[in-house]
């Protein structure tokens, strides 16, 4: 049975500091889940790890482990090598002068566990992690990927209930990140682990979480599925942080409770967006739109309709989507994309309705996302379509 991870009213605030590096977080890990801790640098997230692993003692509030149905244990006092955690951090921190094995293997031999034995769980983590019969090897003779399943196995190798890696991927490069992070799921899914994982990398998050926590100066912003962050952000924060935004201030014109749509005045005209929830948004209230670039489509020349290659995974046609013209700003080869800068051509001005893009009453920009082949040219007039399903409403 695995362990569940509950946060309750923790903080920390270090000696001499002006304000808590953690800051009233309220959490519960579900046993199982691989769970991310995602935020800029200094937002608290390594110091919240460390509050579960114990390697820090909160300020206030308390940490409880929960296995099975009976009450969670308050681990909050609790010793480091007591709670049953494993720990990778960044550095592998691996002995140079200590074969792979004994490096696995060594926490088991201060703790006293018989040879036989803990030789038998080391030869299990090495395989759990892909690294059997590399027990002999050094640590200099190894990559740094194969350096950092060593230190995961190190963590496995304890038996833990719960895995805690600390931006365990970030000395490492792209495609041996994503591998890495696969095999860490992979590795927590085999064993029925709970995981804690804390990152600054969007990406890492997104791809590899069951659910994740955005942070900000040491609170939590909002939990929730990588789909529910960057299709529903609770702020601004968290949209701007999950991915390319174009955040436009406007005014909720009129909802209609019955097809859930909610028409927003904003400086680049009316806008129309569709969730469930909207209804509850009354005329006159004050929201955030975000549009994605992936979720703008863009025609030009005589076309009347967004067509082509259409990847918008089959969501049906146009009708009802809004429509903003503009002027191509800027073309960015990316490869298998090109990303073209817009620029609204007629901002009407709507009394009351702040500037596009965080620039009070500036030029208006968004971005979208067109095949190479169907790029327009720098000056060209554009349609920038969006569907309403595709506006992202934050309140205020
Ligand atoms: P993150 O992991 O998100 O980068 P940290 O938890 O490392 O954030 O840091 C949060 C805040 O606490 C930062 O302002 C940092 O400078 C401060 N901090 C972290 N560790 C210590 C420490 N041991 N002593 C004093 N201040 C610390």
């Amino acid at each position: 049975m695995a362990t569940g991870i509950e946060l309750r009213a923790l903080s920390k605030t270090y000696a001499g500091a002006a304000a808590p590096a953690v800051d009233g977080v309220d959490l519960t890990v579900a046993p199982g889940e691989v769970f991310f801790v995602l935020g800029p640098s200094g937002c608290g997230k390594s110091t919240l790890l460390r509050m579960i692993a114990g390697l820090v003692q909160p300020t206030a509030g308390a940490v409880r482990f929960a296995d099975g149905a009976g009450a969670a244990q308050d681990v909050t006092g609790l010793a480091a090598e007591r709670r049953g955690v494993g720990v990778v951090f960044q550095s592998y921190a691996l002995w140079p002068g200590m074969s792979v094995e004994r490096n696995v293997g060594f926490g088991l031999e201060v703790g006293g566990v018989p040879k036989r034995e803990a030789r038998r769980r080391v030869a299990e983590a090495l395989a759990a992690v892909r690294m059997e019969g590399q027990g002999a090897r050094r640590p200099g003779e190894l990559s740094g990927g194969q350096q950092q399943r060593v230190a995961l196995a190190r963590a496995l190798v304890v038996r833990p209930r719960v895995l805690l890696l600390d931006e365990p991927l970030s000395n490492l490069d792209g495609p041996l990140r994503a591998e890495l992070r696969r095999e860490v799921r992979r590795v927590c899914g085999e064993s029925g682990l709970t995981a804690v994982y804390v990152t600054h990398d969007r990406q890492e998050a997104l791809s590899t979480a069951d659910r994740a926590a955005v942070m900000r100066s040491g609170r939590i912003e909002q939990v929730g599925t990588p789909r529910q962050l960057y299709r529903a952000p609770a702020t601004r924060f968290v949209a701007e942080f999950l991915g390319q935004a174009c955040l436009l201030e406007g005014e909720v014109d009129a909802a209609d409770a019955q097809s859930g749509r909610l028409t927003v005045r904003t400086a680049l005209g009316p806008l129309v967006a569709e969730r469930a929830g909207l209804d509850r948004l009354r005329a006159g209230a004050p929201v955030t739109l975000c549009l994605r670039p992936e979720a703008v489509a863009l025609t030009w020349g005589d076309a009347d309709r967004p067509g082509g290659h259409g990847g918008h995974g089959g969501h049906g046609g146009w009708e009802g989507a809004s429509r903003i013209a503009a002027v191509v700003e800027s073309i960015t080869y990316l490869g298998e994309m090109t990303r073209v800068g817009l620029r609204a051509s007629a901002a009407r001005g709507v009394e009351g309705v702040g500037g596009v893009g965080g620039k009070e009453g500036g030029v208006a920009l968004c971005a979208a996302l067109v095949h190479p082949a169907q790029e327009p040219a720098e000056g060209a007039q554009a349609q920038v379509w969006v569907r309403p399903s595709d506006v992202i409403v934050i309140p205020g």
